[in-house]
């Protein structure tokens, strides 16, 4: 699921948003309300969705705030949900398509 940058063309401020599929972009600010771009990803950008997907360096609530949701490998090919939202046990199959 990619992550994106919002910046509102009129106060300026930057929004992380992460577009699960099939999801339309934000199109208001959520500071005031004016029209957002957005914002081409950089290299850190990536660097940072790594981290969140591979080090587990982000706490659960990071996470939640963030609309994901943690899953943990058991080891027999099936993730067990650790925090947020969606379904309790997601196997590889599942996670492939
Ligand atoms: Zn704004």
């Amino acid at each position: 699921m990619p992550l994106f940058d919002f910046q509102c063309l009129a106060c300026g401020a930057v929004r992380e948003v992460l577009l699960h599929t099939g999801q339309s972009d934000p199109t208001a600010c959520a500071a005031c309300g004016a029209e957002v771009r957005r914002l081409l990803s950089t290299p850190a950008d990536l660097k940072r969705m790594d981290g969140f997907f591979h080090k587990d360096n982000a706490s659960d609530s990071q996470l939640a705030s963030k609309g994901l949701a943690k899953y943990v490998n058991r080891g027999d090919g099936t993730y067990e949900k650790a925090s947020g939202s969606g379904p309790s046990i997601m196997s590889r199959d599942t996670l492939l398509g």
